[in-house]
């Protein structure tokens, strides 16, 4: 098999090394191409007989890598098609970013041309797992607006009263959230033992994962066996605590890399990622990179998860991160949100989009005359994604309910941190018989692009 020269470059192809050398085992134990995919229903592997495979199930990793789905995806890959479940590879390239498709290859370029050599016309390949993404389970000490209690436990409560009734979790679901606990199993970490000897790339994720014990376990496992120091060690963390047994480990892997997660500056960081404390987080982003050498720390950023609530507060964010930092990342990781729906920026009002726009025009040209040059396509990127979609009434009337049952719940208010929200926070309008007809019309868009997307996925 051979690849074109420019296969790397944006929308030129869809060739991905992880099909064939990545392992990805989100929350609740399910089998996935990559967290990137996640959302989507061909991301969960399935058996030959159709069966969504969970690592209980026992499947060893040339069991997985040998099923018809995940043959089917890397013959996609290498026909230059791409496969339906990485369309938000496909999307970030198409909006001119850089997808986590092109980053991977990047990385991994030593193992295409044995990727090449090896894959069959059925998509047969050798079993060469080399990177692996583990999801332990929903500890976490945070209640994100955006989260669900699928990612952490103690969301339940407030979600049950803040969700449409469909959307409820109740009897077995809420047993099985509160009592997650796949990765408790001796078994699980023996096969782990058994399989790091050529590991290179091991990434935790929540939860949170600096606070969950297990992955202290994983990483004592890796030093135990003489793995870590091939290993590069990478973390999405809230970075609200960063443990004394970390602190020890880390200097004894490759490297170690932190994706901070934090959508904005200030009370409004703390008002989206409740009940965090900016105090405590900016202390801890000070060490980080004051002590980033003790620590072994080789990357870190800062990864805004970007939604109706920060959009309006990433400029605060990324000057603040420019003017403080000299060893983290200056300009923030922009992860544009899609799920839930409510809080995508997609489908802000035209007035607001402007405003959006505006903004970014400005802090571009703030950092530009302050000697900036790198990190715009992250701003563009963005805005692309923004105004790929159209203003839908129907979504923003949830946000507005999500957003209003979540202020009550928790005595905050999204108009006091956001003030530039208030036109759409405000309910009268909703009453006349046009708007309420408006309203119906957007709720059927939204119901047909639904089921469009259901459909051709
Ligand atoms: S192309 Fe993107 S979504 Fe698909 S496997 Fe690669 S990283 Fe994951």
């Amino acid at each position: 098999m051979i690849l074109p020269n420019d296969f790397n470059e944006a929308s030129r192809h869809s060739f991905c090394v992880l099909p064939w050398i990545h392992r990805f085992i989100n929350l609740g134990g399910e089998i996935q191409l990559c967290c990137n995919s996640e959302e989507y229903e061909q991301s969960h592997i399935r058996s030959d007989s159709g069966n969504l495979i969970n690592v209980t199930d026992g499947f060893t990793d040339k069991q997985i890598g040998d099923t018809r789905h995940m043959r089917e995806i890397r013959k996609s890959m290498l026909q230059g098609t791409w496969p339906a479940v990485c369309k938000r590879c496909m999307t970030v390239e198409q909006c001119g970013g850089t997808s986590r498709r092109v980053s991977e290859n990047q990385h991994f370029k030593h193992h295409i041309p044995w990727i090449l050599e090896n894959t069959d016309e059925q998509g047969h390949a050798p079993v060469n797992i080399r990177s692996r993404d583990y999801r332990l389970g929903n500890l976490c000490n945070l209640r994100c607006r955006m989260c669900h209690p699928r990612a952490s436990k103690l969301l339940l409560e407030e979600w049950n009263q803040v969700s449409r009734r469909r959307l409820r979790l109740k009897g077995e679901s809420v047993r099985q959230l509160e009592q997650m606990g796949w990765f408790q199993n001796e078994k699980l970490w023996d096969e782990f033992a058994d399989n790091i000897h050529d590991l290179e790339h091991l990434h935790f994720a929540g939860g949170e994962p600096l606070i969950t014990p297990e992955v202290i376990q994983a990483l004592e496992i890796c030093v135990e066996k003489g793995a870590a120091k091939q290993i590069e060690l990478t973390f999405n963390t809230n970075i609200t605590k960063i443990p004394r047994k970390h602190r020890d480990l880390w200097p004894q892997f490759k490297t170690v890399n932190l994706f901070c997660s934090i959508d904005a500056f200030g009370a409004l960081n703390d008002y989206i990622r409740y009940p965090s404390k900016w105090a405590t987080i900016a202390r801890n982003l000070d060490i980080i990179d004051r002590e980033h050498e003790r620590l072994n720390l080789g990357l870190v950023a800062i990864s805004a998860t970007v939604q109706i609530y920060n959009i309006l507060g990433l400029a605060d964010l990324i000057e603040y991160s420019h003017e403080r930092f000299s060893f983290i990342r200056p300009m923030p990781n922009l992860v544009h949100l899609s799920m839930p729906d409510y809080f995508d920026i997609k489908f802000l009002p035209d007035d607001l989009k402007k405003l959006v726009a505006k903004q970014m025009s400005d802090l571009r040209q703030r950092l530009e005359s302050n000697g900036v040059v790198n990190g715009f396509e992250q701003l563009d990127g963005i805005l692309t994604y923004m105004n790929s979609g159209s203003h839908s009434a129907f979504v923003m009337s949830e946000f507005r309910r999500v957003t209003i049952a979540f202020d009550q719940l928790r005595e905050e208010s999204a108009v006091d941190l956001v003030p530039e929200l208030s036109g759409l926070m405000q309910t009268t309008s909703k009453k006349s018989p046009g708007s309420r007809f408006r309203l119906i019309m957007s709720r059927f868009e939204w119901l047909a692009g639904r089921i469009k997307n259901k459909l051709f996925r």
